[in-house]
């Protein structure tokens, strides 16, 4: 998504219609897609956004498990294992698409409790002390592989 730069002050919204809610700009993800499902989202404005917010009962309240969200997947994907685990399945979609789907599995496990978020009591601590525990690794991997399935190897 391309965004003009000689527009400094963003008055614009941008509704994800998955979702059915809008999102300032500052929470877009890394690479513009919806912060929550990954999706394509729609710049428009003020009014616009809240009106469409209005018609959807678009939460405000939502906004800190967006940002729960998005530190899960943060943790799963920092020192390069998004793409790792993007090189290894090769999955037919794009990166930001592949990244949300896997948080939402791990936000689904965490629900189930095959998976769990270890976050410190103090955000002063060290990094290595957000991380995820799995008590089932291989329903993680089935779940990775229903997910995306292998595909055929391509003839030599
Ligand atoms: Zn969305």
């Amino acid at each position: 998504m391309a965004r003009s730069a000689e527009r400094p002050q963003k008055k614009t919204y941008l509704w994800c219609d998955r979702c059915r809610r809008s999102y300032d700009h500052d929470d877009l993800a890394v690479d513009g897609g919806c912060p929550v499902c990954g999706g394509g989202v729609q710049e428009m404005g003020r009014v616009s956004a809240i009106v469409r917010g209005l018609v959807a009962n678009e939460l405000v309240a939502s906004d800190i498990r967006t940002k729960h969200r998005q530190l899960i997947r943060m943790i799963w994907t920092r020192n390069g294992m998004g793409e790792r685990y993007y090189r290894v399945l090769g999955p037919d979609l794009p990166y930001n698409r592949f990244e949300a789907r896997v948080t939402e599995l791990l936000c689904e496990g965490a629900e189930a409790g095959w998976v769990r978020f270890v976050f410190p009591a103090s955000p002063l601590s060290e990094e290595s002390a957000y991380r995820l525990e799995f008590d089932d690794e291989e329903r993680f991997v089935h779940e990775l592989e229903a997910l995306f399935p292998p595909k055929p190897l391509p003839p030599t």
